[in-house]
């Protein structure tokens, strides 16, 4: 015989699978002796069968009936007895906490005839018709799918007698039948709508966002209702319900904080529908109830471990524990908990590691808009890269740069944004782009800048010629308009909101700690280095983005692109080597190139000093750098010059249907002669200039987009020979590792063949998805993802998240047989997916040696390779139950 019951008495918090969070807390308050209104518990496993058949399970009535029976005789009372009657809530709770996200029902089991008896059982009969009105409304709504609105009865009367008729109308109107006087039937069919509630509309939305899996279920929670409308709390007979929290979910501060309502049962709290009083009031209003709930807190915050939110009536001055769970907190607050419980030597550091995570750190890391309650906001767009900021509008980066070097803060805002964005993305506050996802070139940019950014604000209409932002509101708005754009919740607002600094964000950057938060992430953040085994690098191309890296924790560049390196001034060197018609030419242009390329290096390994910095040989294809073609086609036809129809041809010649796909990484210097030579060249005469300088470079050379041994062969022939020849002439050994980036699902079956070329590799992971999945991110984004997240087939982005069952399993098999071919094989990662906190604990548990990632994010990753490092003990929370 299958259980799907089980008294509170025989569960335990351990039951969650089976009894459903409130379910096994309920169970867990009871066996600690706390009082609980006694109930039973249905499992999770009743409703997944009811679900999949249409039917419950065939025991599930009796084994009901058995326990309500054992109910009624224990406390003496009847469900829905004519003298004094009891009754029930039926209470959704799954495996995790969706709170409101499914159906409760009070009051059940009240009918024709049993409403006097509960008159008189409680002398109040304005009480006994309230509550029947109550199960009326609730009942009408969450079992018979009544439209709430049908019971707003804005009318005359306060009679509650009046109303339940009204209320029985309403529901012999909408459905053609009574509504049911036979409490068991009540109870039955009260016991379906719940496990149905799990697959309603809100209950469903809430599990995508929050990544709880569709097939869990809801357990069913039947329990002895208690009251807390029988008169308010003049007297210590007084009645009322409440919330509290065993320390402050805002803060994290000790202390006793949650709201009383007095005179009210307890879904009028959660709604709000009437104002509550401090909870502090209680300690007035009824000393004894409020002693003794401060004790159960006592007892609840020792057995959880944790801070825990409580909901709780008082009845006629007797107190009744409703529910209770380790509770939901800010990011500050996570932080502050974890290290107070380690002060306090609840929990070890350990364990405080794991009740914080990545994505909570990186929330504090930037400035927040102090509140913006008050202002509504002008639009909302996806939350891209976090912080806040306020700024005049601009709609070019020409604009942006100039508004920007005469002191003023600017607001990008584009359609979206390219390469050629980027001086204006530097010289803004945030971007604002109205397409576009969280991995759109905007938000990657943004994110590695650590600049705010909101993209895809698809309400809002950008006309870059009329320079003018339109609002769905339909206002529009003219470039300088000052707007505030915050990136952690993904709005936009008119005007300048106040702005309030982030003390972790000012802590990471000078490493000054002022106050018990900067304390609190400080000890986890030196935790986390402590135990974890995975390195941790940065993405950086700059000497600037490289310090800020370093002062973050960076342990080495595990990115240096050198495509950055040919813009601006520089393309029309780059250019001119393009165009040239002949080896003198091309070399003229090399070698122009070459003492700036030079010159960034010796910036960067200055920077990294004594740390790895792995530099990547230019990547996207020759054409970008290259202007527009309908640009100068348009140039050509009005005003021609020479240069402009060579450059046209050019364009023409390499233009390309599938740029992602053509000439592009390992595959230029394959074909543009001098090109390697030239950036390997500059990289071995930075290392000379700083071995020379006294310093301790350590630069490494990454071949990008390799698919086959050969072509790294190739290429790995004449770095050597350059370094060689760069060696002799400055009389030193120059010695750089050459490697290369993973990135192509042929370079990861043939790894191991990859590997006798390679000194390090390192996976690409953007374009490893890219190409595994045979789509172009930029493309897709803009097109099909939004259909598929809302149809379910992807639960997040494989940008965002590594897909571990593809994407992943190329990282595995290249990983293995990369290491069979040269056993202790340095690999890392330097796809955005570096920072990303469950790809983290994947590239852990894969046998990585370090992660890579954007420089804002590396403080997250640190802490989440320590959080990895514990779960592989088992002694950790997965990555997922902590992402917010
Ligand atoms: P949710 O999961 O949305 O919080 P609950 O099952 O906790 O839903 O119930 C909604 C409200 O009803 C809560 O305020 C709860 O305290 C109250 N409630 C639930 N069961 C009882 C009961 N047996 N007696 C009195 N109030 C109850
Ligand atoms: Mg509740
Ligand atoms: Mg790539």
């Amino acid at each position: 015989m299958t259980r799907y019951v089980y008294a509170f008495a025989e569960g335990g918090r351990d039951m969650a699978d089976v009894l459903g969070g409130k379910g096994a807390n309920l169970a867990e308050m009871t066996r600690l002796g706390l009082p609980v209104p006694p109930g039973f518990t249905v499992t999770t496993r009743a409703c997944r069968e009811y679900l999949a058949t249409g039917a419950e399970p065939e025991e599930l009535g009796a084994q009901v009936a058995q326990a309500l029976a054992e109910l009624e005789h224990r406390i003496g009372r009847e469900l829905g007895g004519r003298d004094n009657p009891l009754l029930l809530s039926v209470r959704s709770g799954s495996k995790f906490s969706m709170p409101g996200m499914m159906e409760t029902i009070l009051d059940v089991g009240l009918g024709d005839e049993s409403v006097p008896g509960l008159a008189k059982a409680t002398g109040d009969e304005h009480f006994a018709w309230d509550s029947y009105r109550r199960l009326l409304q609730m009942y009408g709504r969450t079992v018979l799918g009544i439209a709430p609105e049908l019971f707003d009865r804005p009318g005359p009367t306060d009679d509650p007698a009046e109303l339940v008729e009204d209320f029985k109308t309403v529901i012999r109107d909408a459905t053609g039948e009574e509504f049911p006087q036979d409490p068991a039937e009540q109870l039955h069919r009260a016991i379906r709508a719940v496990f149905r509630s799990w697959n309603g509309e809100r209950a469903r939305l809430y599990r995508r966002r929050e990544n709880i899996p569709d097939d869990l279920g809801t357990a069913v929670n039947i329990q002895v209702m208690v009251f807390g409308n029988l008169g308010p709390t003049a007297t210590s007979r007084g009645s009322g319900t409440g919330v509290a929290f065993t320390r402050d979910p805002a803060t994290g501060a000790r202390g006793v904080y949650g709201d009383y309502l007095p005179d009210a049962q307890g879904e009028d709290v959660v709604a709000g529908i009437r104002n509550a009083v401090p909870l502090a009031e209680l300690d007035r209003l009824d000393p004894t109830s409020y002693r003794q709930l401060v004790a159960h807190m006592g007892t609840l915050e020792h057995q959880y471990r944790d801070l825990c939110d409580i909901e709780f009536t008082v009845e006629r001055g007797t107190l009744w524990m409703l529910q209770t769970r380790v509770g939901k907190r800010t990011a500050e607050a996570a932080f502050r908990i974890a290290e107070a419980l380690v002060d306090e030597k609840v929990i070890d550091e350990d364990e405080a590691l794991t009740r914080v995570g990545g994505a909570q750190l990186a929330r504090l890391m930037f400035p927040r808009f102090e509140a913006h309650a008050d202002t509504k906001p002008l639009a909302h767009g996806v939350p891209a890269s976090p912080g806040a900021a306020v700024g005049a509008l601009v709609f070019d980066s020409a604009e942006a740069v100039r508004r920007a070097a005469k002191g003023d803060k600017v607001i990008l805002v584009r359609r979206e944004t390219t390469p050629d964005d980027l001086p204006g993305m530097v010289a803004a506050e945030a971007v604002l782009t109205s397409r576009g996802g969280k991995t759109s070139h905007a938000a990657v940019v943004a994110r590695g800048m650590g600049k705010v950014c909101v993209c895809g604000a698809e309400e809002l209409t950008v006309d870059v010629r009329a320079r003018t932002l339109t609002t769905p509101a339909q206002a529009v708005l003219a470039e300088g308009t000052v707007i505030s754009v915050d990136g952690t919740a993904g709005t936009v607002h008119l005007g300048a909101l106040p702005l309030a600094d982030s003390p972790v964000g000012r802590f990471l950057d000078t490493g000054k700690r002022d106050g018990v938060l900067t304390d609190a992430v400080s000890r986890t953040l030196q935790h986390a280095d402590s135990v974890r085994r995975l390195g941790v690098h940065a993405n950086a191309d700059t000497p600037k983005d490289a310090a800020r890296a370093r002062r973050y924790g960076a342990e080495g560049i595990g990115l240096c692109r050198t495509e950055h390196m040919f813009l601006g001034e520089r393309r029309g060197l780059v250019e001119a080597m393009i165009l040239a018609e002949d080896e003198t030419g091309r070399r003229a242009a090399l070698d122009a190139l070459l003492p700036l390329q030079r010159d960034d290096f010796t910036g960067i390994l200055a920077a990294m000093d004594g740390l790895p910095v792995t530099i990547r040989l230019i990547d996207p294809p020759l054409n970008e750098f290259l202007p527009d073609r309908t640009e100068l086609a348009v140039r050509v036809a009005t005003h021609p010059t020479t240069r402009d129809r060579r450059l046209l041809t050019a364009v023409e010649r390499m233009h390309e249907s599938n740029p992602m796909l053509g000439l592009r990484g390992v595959r230029l210097g394959l074909v543009v002669p001098g090109l390697v030579e030239m950036q390997v060249r500059a990289i071995a005469e930075a290392v000379v200039e700083r071995l020379r300088a006294g310093g301790d470079p350590q630069a490494e050379i990454m071949v990008p987009l390799v698919g086959t041994v050969e072509e790294l062969r190739i290429v790995r022939e004449t770095a050597e020979r350059v370094l060689a020849e760069v060696s002799d002439a400055a009389g030193l050994t120059v010695h750089c590792p050459i490697g290369t980036m993973i990135e192509l699902p042929r370079a990861a079956l043939t790894a191991g063949r990859i590997a006798e070329a390679a000194d390090f590799f390192s996976f690409g992971t953007n374009d490893l998805t890219q190409t595994a999945w045979g789509l172009s991110r930029d493309d897709a984004e803009a097109s099909f993802f939004p259909a598929y997240l809302a149809q379910g087939v992807f639960a997040t982005s494989p940008f965002e998240t590594l897909d571990r069952d593809g994407v992943g399993r190329l990282v595995r098999i290249a990983v293995e047989e990369g290491r069979a071919t040269k056993p202790g094989l340095k690999i890392g990662v330097c796809g955005e997916h570096g920072g990303d906190p469950d790809s983290i604990h994947f590239f852990h548990d894969t046998g990585l040696d370090y992660v890579s990632c954007s420089p804002f994010r590396v403080p997250a990753a640190r802490l989440e390779a320590g959080r990895a490092a514990l779960a592989n003990r088992g002694e950790g929370t997965s990555a997922a139950a902590w992402t917010p």
